[in-house]
């Protein structure tokens, strides 16, 4: 097996910490190196010791002074949506019915499908994201090219082909039926090929009748290991919308927990207004509240409550995310800058040290896969991310001040884009340099 040598300061979490001078919740090398055989990273430490234990002559590359860490994770965005970034709207529902679903009517083609899968992973892969969790369209042939660009690439992401049987254009509509054939097909397609994982999706309570909701539940049993995707409470009247079509259920959560849908591999997006009780509910299945900061500011859903969530007496696990399209950036960086915005709105503190935690090892945890992604253990998959903390020239101004490292996440986090990612390493190969985009559309 190939081994190689990266050299850099090495930034990696062991949990989540408490705040910006808990040091004891991440290893930091200032100095540092990864040694990788083959997919994974066998040794991290000081370059000192794991240059002694690697073999002569191993090829070495030098990312000083960059900071190495593990890839970012976006935890909810919309594959077919990439066309639909920037569509001027005023709230989610005119956003959805405008633009994003006579959009995602396209994806029936799977040509159209195959080129868009390209950009996706390009776009990924530019932002220093390895891996995602993302919607498809309700076709099938969506999700075909979405997998079979994973496995050409080598990354590891999960993905679903959504479940939708009303509410939205003609060439958009599964069935009950439909939607649990196709998803089955799908997950015996994909499901552990590669590094590939398929999600139950039911897209929202809206876009599914009460049959389609048991089709979901049927799947969710059958396939209790899979992950299941869906959205909550993003929006006032999308909530009022859904609770008069499901006038039995108490709130909204209580629909998705009536069909069995709530676990700790279930993925929330948004949970933006929840009630005590939906909190406490999602709290005892723990599920997971997906926050996607510029897609909240952008469609005006609303503020995400995420510190009171995380500090409540049942606290509900949150993960972070772009949603892209209806978030407005690919970039985990631009991600956490707005949710450091919307958590000052609310008077609260998200330090810089939690944000680089939730892109990395938080989102890995919240998706159940820290044992593989998310950190730098030994053993792990070899997704990096390189980052320069002085990639503009403000920046670069800016860093002849910088001290300490949290100022520079910070610095990152506020200023930097996909510009400051120097490189992004799939399963140890370089993907955003040497693995060039145009070999890879070949
Ligand atoms: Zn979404």
């Amino acid at each position: 097996m190939t081994q190689m040598l990266i050299r850099g300061r090495l930034l990696s979490f062991k949990r989540a910490p408490h705040s910006l001078t808990d040091t004891d919740s991440y290893a930091y090398e200032s100095d540092g190196a990864l040694l990788i055989d083959g997919n994974t990273i066998s040794v991290a430490g000081s370059y000192g010791t794991v240059k002694a234990i690697a073999p002569e002559g191993v090829e070495e590359i030098d990312h000083r002074p960059h900071l190495i860490l593990p890839g970012f994770i976006d935890t909810h965005l919309h594959f077919p949506q990439m066309q639909v970034i920037a569509s001027y709207a005023a709230n989610l529902l005119e956003w959805l019915n405008t633009y994003t679903f006579p959009e995602e009517c396209r994806f029936v083609e799977s040509e159209h499908a195959a080129r868009i899968a390209t950009h996706f992973y390009d776009e990924l892969l530019r932002h220093g994201t390895t891996t995602a969790v993302a919607y498809c369209s309700v076709h099938k042939t969506s999700a075909d090219a979405f997998f079979a660009e994973a496995l050409k690439r080598g990354m590891c992401m999960v993905g679903g082909k959504v479940m939708m049987d009303r509410n939205a254009p003609q060439g958009l509509l599964d069935t009950p039926q439909m939607g649990y054939d196709e998803t089955r097909a799908v997950i015996a397609d994909w499901h552990g090929k590669g590094r590939c994982h398929v999600a139950i999706t039911p897209r929202f309570a809206i876009t599914s009748t009460p049959g389609q909701m048991k089709a979901a539940q049927a799947l969710a049993q059958e396939f209790p290991d899979l992950h299941i995707q869906t959205h909550l409470s993003e929006n006032h009247e999308e909530i009022r919308y859904t609770g008069e079509l499901y006038p039995d259920a108490r709130d909204y959560t209580d629909i998705y927990a009536h069909y069995g849908l709530l676990g700790p591999k279930t993925l929330l997006g948004h949970a933006i207004h929840l009630s005590d009780r939906e909190a406490d509910v999602l709290s005892e299945a723990g599920a997971v509240a997906v926050h996607c900061p510029t897609s909240n500011l952008f469609l005006g859903s609303g503020l995400f409550p995420m510190k009171s969530l995380m500090r409540r007496e049942k606290p509900v696990r949150v993960a972070v995310a772009t949603d892209i399209g209806g978030g407005s950036s690919y970039s985990m960086l631009r991600t956490m800058d707005e949710a450091y915005k919307i958590q000052q709105l609310l008077g609260e503190r998200l330090n810089p040290l939690e944000s680089f935690y939730l892109m990395t090892r938080g989102n890995a945890e919240a998706l159940s896969m820290a044992e593989r992604i998310g950190t730098l253990e030994p053993g792990t998959d070899a997704d990096l991310v390189v980052l320069n903390a002085a990639s503009t020239p403000a920046m670069r101004l800016r860093m002849e001040t910088v001290k300490t490292l949290g100022e520079e996440l910070f610095l990152l986090q506020t200023m930097g884009d996909d510009r400051a990612v120097v490189e992004t390493y799939v399963a140890g190969k370089a993907m955003k340099s040497e693995f060039d985009v145009s070999q890879v559309r070949t």
